[in-house]
C-alpha cells in the first residue's frame, strides 16, 4: 500500500487528486497539508508546512499542488524524512529550480509543469516541429481560469523549451512575453508568449507556427482536473521503489 500525502490538498488539484485517490487500489491517503483548514475533506485538518510533528501519518511519498514557497518546506521535510515527492506545482524560480534538483540527489523527486498524457505528446510534436520549422515565428497562446497566479504558465514555458531547444538556443535569450505598446518589428527567432486569464478556463495551450504562407498550430485543451490528478498519480506508482533522482513525465511515460 502506497501512503500518499497531499499538499495543497484543500486547493482545486487537492481535491481532484483526494478524489481520484478514493477507491484506488494500493493507494492511501494518510495526511493533507493545506492552511485553508475549512475546505478539507474530513479529517485533515493540518495546517503543517511548517511543523511536520502534527502530519496525522507519515506518508511514503507527498504529491503537492500548492505555492512555491510551500512546495520548499515540503522538499525540505522530504529531505529530512526520506520521502519522495510528486511535484506538480509552477512558477518557481532559477534558485527553487536548483534546490529541488540538489534535493533530488537524495530523494526521488518527479517534476512536471503539466500531468497530462496529451500535454506530454504535444511537447513531443512542438520539439519536432520547432526543429523541421526552424525559420517559422512560433507564438505560444495559453488560457487558465481566473485564480492562476503565475504567467505565462509552466506549460507553456515547457513548450517554449521544447521548441528551443530544439533550436539549440537558451528560451531566456528568445522569449518574449506580453507584448504591449510599440514593441517594434517582431525579431527573428524569438518565442512569444500571450496569456488569457478568465472565468473557469482548466487550461488551454497553442503552439503556432507562423511562416509566409502557412500556419501550423498544435493545441491542446484540458477540460478537466482530473486528467492532472491521474497523471500526477501514475507518477506517484511509478516512482514507488525508485533510486534518488530527478525524474520528469517522459520518464514516467516511457517516452525517453
Ligand atoms: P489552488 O489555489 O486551488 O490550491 C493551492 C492550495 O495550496 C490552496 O488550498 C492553498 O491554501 C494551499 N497553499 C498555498 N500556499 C500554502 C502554504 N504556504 N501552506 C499551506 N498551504 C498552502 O491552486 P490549484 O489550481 O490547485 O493549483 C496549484 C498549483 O498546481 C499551481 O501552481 C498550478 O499552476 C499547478 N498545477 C499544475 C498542474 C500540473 O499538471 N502539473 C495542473 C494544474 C495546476
Amino acid at each position: 500500500m502506497l501512503k500518499i500525502g497531499i499538499v495543497g490538498i484543500g486547493g482545486r488539484m487537492g481535491h481532484a487528486l483526494w478524489d481520484c485517490c478514493q477507491g484506488m487500489d494500493g493507494v492511501k491517503v494518510v495526511c493533507g497539508i493545506d492552511r485553508m483548514s475549512d475546505t478539507l475533506p474530513v479529517g485533515f485538518n493540518c495546517d503543517l508546512a511548517a511543523e511536520p510533528a502534527l502530519l496525522k501519518e507519515a506518508p511514503d511519498l507527498f504529491i503537492d499542488f500548492s505555492r512555491p514557497e510551500c512546495s520548499m518546506a515540503v522538499l525540505d521535510y522530504c529531505v529530512k524524512n526520506h520521502c519522495a515527492l510528486v511535484l506538480g506545482t509552477t512558477g518557481f524560480d532559477a534558485q527553487q529550480r536548483e534546490l529541488i534538483k540538489n534535493a533530488a540527489k537524495t530523494i526521488p523527486v518527479v517534476m512536471a509543469a503539466n500531468f497530462s498524457v496529451g500535454v506530454n505528446v504535444l511537447l513531443n510534436l512542438i520539439h519536432k516541429a520547432a526543429g523541421i520549422l526552424a525559420d517559422s515565428d512560433l507564438e505560444i497562446v495559453e488560457a487558465h481560469h481566473r485564480y492562476k497566479v503565475d504567467a505565462p504558465s509552466g506549460t507553456a514555458l515547457a513548450m517554449g523549451e521544447a521548441a528551443a531547444s530544439a533550436r539549440h538556443v537558451s528560451l531566456d535569450d528568445v522569449m518574449v512575453a506580453g507584448r504591449d505598446a510599440q514593441t517594434g518589428a517582431r525579431q527573428y527567432g524569438s518565442i512569444g508568449f500571450s496569456s488569457v486569464r478568465g472565468g473557469d478556463i482548466v487550461g488551454e495551450h497553442t503552439a503556432m507556427f507562423c511562416s509566409d504562407g502557412e500556419r501550423l498550430e498544435l493545441k491542446h485543451i484540458a477540460t478537466s482536473r482530473q486528467t492532472f490528478a491521474a497523471g500526477a498519480l501514475r507518477a506517484a506508482r511509478w516512482l514507488e521503489n525508485k533510486k534518488p533522482g530527478f525524474y520528469g513525465i517522459n520518464d514516467v511515460l516511457g517516452l525517453k
